[in-house]
């Protein structure tokens, strides 16, 4: 079945220039050993555990719940649903995912199938290399997310296993508390993808999400490596 599937990296090149969450550190990389010293080339990396294309475990913002090694490898392998309103924000910062575009997408494509990964296209990708375009000015963070009654919909009557965006975060950045994060998606267990990109080279249902995450024990998130396969 996956013999002739294609695949599609969704997943930023994780370096130094990445763009990150204002405040975070970037990562870090110190080489150890050298091909021409040593005979063989190693690096120490360091970063924060939301850098990049990275993953959000529950227990991100709920004290207690599941830690990113503690993800099933079954909730890890899932299918993509693709919701794609970047035509609608343009350059609106401040556009969210709302649930009439939810019903409008199951009008379009049918029924989104229970277990999926939902992963939101807003078309921020295009800004990733800018800072001050794609996560705002320092203090007022300004990026589309999730809508909380879209959320809702897609965790309580799809029973997603997980949230991904093209975004900085599934909360868009003027939503300060974080109410899908904090309210919605990881209080039931869902984990989120952050920072994709690529999306508009994925079928709206169909594909497939694979998620390479690091199992951190213990981890809030890690980076991941993100990939798709379209049978
Ligand atoms: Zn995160």
């Amino acid at each position: 079945m996956l013999s002739g599937a294609k695949v599609i990296d969704l997943t930023i090149p994780l370096g130094s220039a990445i763009v990150m969450w204002p405040g975070a550190p970037a990562p870090e990389a110190e080489t150890l050993v050298t091909v021409q010293h040593d005979g063989y080339f190693a690096r120490r990396v360091s970063f924060f555990e939301h850098t990049g294309t990275h993953f959000d475990a529950p227990c991100h913002f709920i004290e207690g719940r599941a830690s990113v090694d503690q993800i099933p490898a079954q909730s890890l392998v899932r299918p993509a649903v693709v919701i794609d309103i970047s035509a609608r924000v343009g350059s609106d910062a401040d556009a969210v995912l709302t649930l009439e575009e939810v019903r409008e997408f199951e009008k379009a494509h049918g029924r989104i199938p229970d277990g999926a990964a939902i992963l939101l296209r807003t078309g921020w990708e295009e800004f990733n290399t800018d800072e001050l375009r794609y996560a705002g000015a320092p203090g007022d963070l300004r990026f589309p997310g999730f809508g909380v009654e879209a959320a809702k919909f897609l965790v309580e009557e799809r029973k997603a296993a997980g949230l991904g965006t093209d975004t900085l975060g599934i909360d868009p950045g003027i939503a300060v508390d974080f109410p899908v994060h904090s309210q919605i998606s990881h209080p039931a267990g869902l984990w989120h993808l952050e920072n994709l990109q690529n999306l508009k080279s994925l079928p709206a249902l169909g594909a497939w999400v694979v998620v390479g995450v690091l199992p951190l024990v213990g981890g809030s998130g890690s980076p991941a490596r993100v990939l798709a396969l379209i049978p």
